[in-house]
């Protein structure tokens, strides 16, 4: 399934347009088909790279609200 997602690429960088391709969902993971996110100080200091452990390119915006597509059976 293909994702797109506004992302930024380097440390401090603009977010841009970014698609990617989601793997196989795991048995404790959802799908969920996000329509709106928030954007909180923890996002801005990932962007940044403030606490060393920021991978890129990152997409931001944990905070969100959306429908669950997909979980796996309990
Ligand atoms: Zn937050």
């Amino acid at each position: 399934m293909e994702v797109n997602a506004y992302a930024a690429k380097e440390a401090n960088g603009d977010l841009e347009k970014f698609t990617y391709e989601l793997g196989e969902i795991g048995s404790e993971e959802v799908d969920i088909k996000v329509s709106y996110c928030g954007f909180c100080h923890s996002d801005l200091s990932m962007i940044k790279n403030e606490w060393g452990m920021t991978q890129y390119p990152i997409v931001p915006g944990h905070e969100i609200v959306g429908e669950v597509h997909w979980a796996a059976p309990r």
